[in-house]
Parts: C-alpha cells; structure tokens; sequence
C-alpha cells in the first residue's frame, strides 16, 4: 500500500495545498511516513545488517539503506568468486600434473580461468592475481571482502600498493590499514596504505619505480572505424619531455589557412612523419596485406610443402593474414608475434592431421602455446578455419577466423548447445 502511494505523490511536482487536487493522498502519505521512521526509532520495524528493513515501505533513505545492503552483497559475491578461483588455483598447484611446476601450472589455470568466466587472458590474469595475492599474502583482507565489509576497489587498492611486501610485511600492515578501511574513501585509503608501505619498506618507493620501469613496452591497440592506438608506456619523465618536444614544434609551425586539423592530428601527423622517415617505413606496402580470402587453388599450392615440418614463407603468411591474432578465445596477440603451430602435431605417420597444410596449422602466441600442451587441454581444426578448444575441465569453445573486413565474430563460441560436455 506505501508503495502505491508513493508512485500517486510521486506523479506531484510541488507539495499541494488543501483544497488541491492530490492533497488528501499526500497527507495520508505524510502520515504513513511519519508513522514508519517513528516505529524505526522504537525498533518496531526489523534491522537487517544494522539497517532498517525498508522492502515495504520505501522511503527516501530507505532506498539508500537498501542500496548499502546491495553493495554489500556484491562485495561478498566478489569475494566469492575470488576464493572459488584462488582455491582452483591453489588445488592445481597442490597436485600438478606430473613434469610440470607452479608456473606451468599457472599458465593452464589463467587459460582455463579466461575460459570459464569468458574473458581476454590480460583480465584472467589480473583476476587469478588479485585471488592469489588476497589467498596467499592478505588472509584479512580477503575475510574483510568476503564478509562485505570492504568493497572490491578498495581491497584492489590494498593489493596493488603492497605489491612488494611479504607475508609478515602485509600482517604489519593489515594491523594498522584494516581498523580503518571501511571508514575510509578509496583515494584516501590508497595513500593511507602507501603511507605505511613507505614505513615498513623505505626501499619499496624505488623497488616500486625500478620494476615499472621494467615494464615499459610499445604495443598496438586496435579501436574502431579502422583506428589503432600507438601506446608507449614510459617512465613520466621520458613521456612528458617527448610531448613537450613535439607539442613545442607544432605551435611553432605556420599553418596555412586551409589547414583544418585539430591540434591532437598535427601532433599525430608529426610523430608518424619522423617515425617513417626514421625507419624508412612504406605505408602504401602496409596496407596492401595479403588477403586473408585464398581460392582452393591457392590453397592447394600452399599445401605443396605439407610433409616438410618448417611451413614456407608463403604459408606463415597466408596464415596470418587469416588469423590476424592469437586463436585462443579471449586473446588478441597479433598474428605476426605469434607462432605456426601445427594444430595436430606433425606426424607423418597420422593418415590425416598432422601435415604442414593450411587446414593444420594457425598462429598461436607463445603463452596459448604453451597452454595448449599442458596436461587436458585440446585443438582441433575444421576445413573452414574454426578452431576447437577444449580446457581440462572439459569446456569446449570455438573461435571463428576473423572476417577480412568489418567486425570480429564472439571470441567465446560454444560450438553447439550442450558444449560444456564434462568428462565426469
Ligand atoms: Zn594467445
């Protein structure tokens, strides 16, 4: 009954006065409101977590209790879901398969992992690190999640800044952080714990610089509309004294009247003319690739070298130029960084498989590859270029080679209904 009131004042722009038209029901609202929050203070109505149960009758500040009670609930989800996959981890670790270690190990849950929650490797990764990290380095942080009592950006925020500690060095830091976290926003709480790293570690800032600075890379990041971004990933010094320079060049450039680019495309615009000069790079070579789409009797030229194990030039980029990345579902390695790996191994003693042909073979970054010979994985291949992985668990996923232009198909596809065929 609140409820319908509510939505009969709701349709009310301004409180009516007596007389008006709605004002009979807005008393009897007033009154019913009046009459909960009076019985909340007695404690007539049920408390939930600490707040006032407000299903039925929702209030104002009732809705945002309940939305409390959401969160909280998200965050023991989360913290859920953190420890089924820390706990599959630690169980493969436990008992691996025999020949391999931990980082083997490791490879073939992140892979699996990908798989089951359908997601790229780099968020596999991050989410079995996350999992790993809370399991192994912060056990009360990870109570705290499970419980509700912290939300997942803030028990991240814990994590990524004590990335260098130990076991004993997190403990420390758990005694002071943890009395405080829920109370805190998550800015706040990020420099609280940098803060107490610093004390524990007067070294970590330096650690910290020395193993980003490791990680500086240059990598590719394709967009939409037939963009890509360039992304240099740099110590802040380096970057900023790059963009500086050609931000000082540009500005001193004339432009002629006719000139309409925005001042982010003539940075642009300068930066690849240097680069293509310096490296001498022929952007009308680049766009014409070899199209992905070969007759049979293209095909059947490739497949000349079937029974030598190294595929030809001509083969490794045909198949590049039809796999454009990574075949594992989830993974985007461009082609060119990734193997030729025989989907069948090469045998030739197999009547059918097992041959450098173009239905064998397909590019595979060296991770996946690796992944691919772990203990119950399995690939196949179809005529038609679709691949067939199945994970020890017995989840089957198939990619479908990209298309030559336009969108990406799923990278998860289950082949057909019931694909998740378990072998027990
Ligand atoms: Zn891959």
């Amino acid at each position: 009954m609140f409820e319908s009131m509510i939505a009969t004042v709701a349709e009310l722009d301004v409180e009516p006065m007596p007389g008006d038209e709605g004002y009979e029901a807005f008393k009897i609202f007033e009154a019913h409101k009046d009459a909960y929050w009076s019985a909340v203070t007695r404690g007539e109505i049920a408390m939930i977590d600490g707040l006032p149960d407000v299903a039925g009758s929702r209030t104002d500040a009732g809705l945002l209790d309940a939305g409390q009670r959401a969160e909280r609930l998200v965050a023991q989800a989360e913290g859920e879901k953190l420890a089924a996959v820390a706990e599959f981890a630690l169980r493969s670790i436990a008992n691996p398969a025999v020949g391999y270690d931990e980082t083997a190990m490791m490879r073939s849950v992140e892979a699996e992992v990908g798989f089951a929650f359908r997601i790229s490797s780099a968020a596999a990764h991050d989410l079995l690190h996350l999992a790993m990290t809370l399991a192994r380095r912060l056990p009360r942080t990870f109570a705290a999640l499970k419980s509700g009592k912290l939300g997942l950006r803030k028990v991240k925020a814990i994590a990524d800044e004590t990335l260098n500690l130990d076991v004993a060095q997190c403990a420390r830091l758990e005694d002071t952080v943890l009395p405080e976290a829920e109370t805190r926003t998550v800015r706040s709480l990020k420099e609280m714990v940098r803060a107490e790293v610093e004390k524990i570690d007067a070294d970590a800032v330096r650690k910290r610089r020395e193993s980003a600075k490791a990680d500086r890379t240059l990598y590719v990041k394709d967009e939409h509309d037939g963009m890509a971004t360039l992304c240099l990933y740099l110590p802040a010094e380096q970057a900023r004294a790059i963009y500086d320079t050609i931000n000082s060049r540009i500005t001193a450039q004339r432009t002629g009247p006719d000139d309409e680019r925005l001042i982010g495309a003539r940075r642009a615009d300068h930066l690849v003319d240097l680069l293509v000069a310096a490296f001498g790079v022929d952007l009308r070579a680049v766009a014409d690739t070899d199209s992905p789409v070969l007759t049979a009797e293209q095909i059947a030229r490739l497949n000349r070298g079937a029974n030598s194990y190294v595929p030809s030039e001509a083969m490794k980029n045909a198949i590049r130029a039809r796999d454009k990345h990574c075949r594992f579902p989830g993974c985007r390695r461009p082609a060119v960084h990734c193997d030729i790996d025989h989907t069948n191994s090469f045998n030739l003693a197999l009547k059918a498989g097992g041959r450098t042909i173009y239905t064998n073979l397909g590019a595979v970054c060296r991770f996946h590859h690796q992944v691919k010979q772990m203990p119950g994985w399995h690939l196949s291949q179809d005529d038609h270029g679709n691949f067939s992985w199945t994970d020890p668990g017995g989840r089957v996923f198939v990619t479908r080679p990209p298309p030559a232009d336009g969108d990406e198909p799923p990278e998860f596809w289950a082949p057909e209904a019931g694909a998740h065929t378990y072998p027990f």
